[in-house]
């Protein structure tokens, strides 16, 4: 499978992490929105969030867990921050592995665009 984020959680390519476990890789996005922008991703392939399976609902969960945990270590949680999870063409998804985009270290706007 030629999945760009299944090669980082298999280390074909090393990302940047800022965190790991059993079912989760989290690392910078390459091109950052926010003075923080980290990607968290399962480490199950998950092609959208059209695919997710009852099944997945604790990864799922774990994704958000996550996006706060390092929020809070990123000194930014009490002031706010930003998840993303983008689905499809219309909703901005251009790489097709489910990922929570956390960004934060700025005021954000709404809606977004
Ligand atoms: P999407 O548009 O699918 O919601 O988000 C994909 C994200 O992956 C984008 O923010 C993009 O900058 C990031 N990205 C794409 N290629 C790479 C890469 O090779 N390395 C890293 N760290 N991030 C990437």
């Amino acid at each position: 499978m030629n999945c760009l984020f299944c090669k980082m959680i298999k280390r074909e390519i090393e990302p940047d992490v800022v965190y790991e476990d059993d079912h989760v890789l989290a690392f910078n996005d390459i091109n950052p929105q926010a003075p923080r922008h980290v990607l968290i991703v399962p480490k199950k392939h998950i092609a959208t969030l059209n695919a997710i399976e009852e099944g997945d609902l604790a990864l799922v969960g774990r994704l958000q867990y996550t996006a706060a945990k390092l929020a809070r270590e990123f000194g930014f949680a009490d002031d706010g921050y930003r998840v993303v999870m983008n689905c499809n063409e219309d909703g901005g998804q251009s790489v097709y592995h489910i990922h929570m985009h956390l960004l934060g270290g700025r005021r954000f706007t709404w809606p977004a665009g």
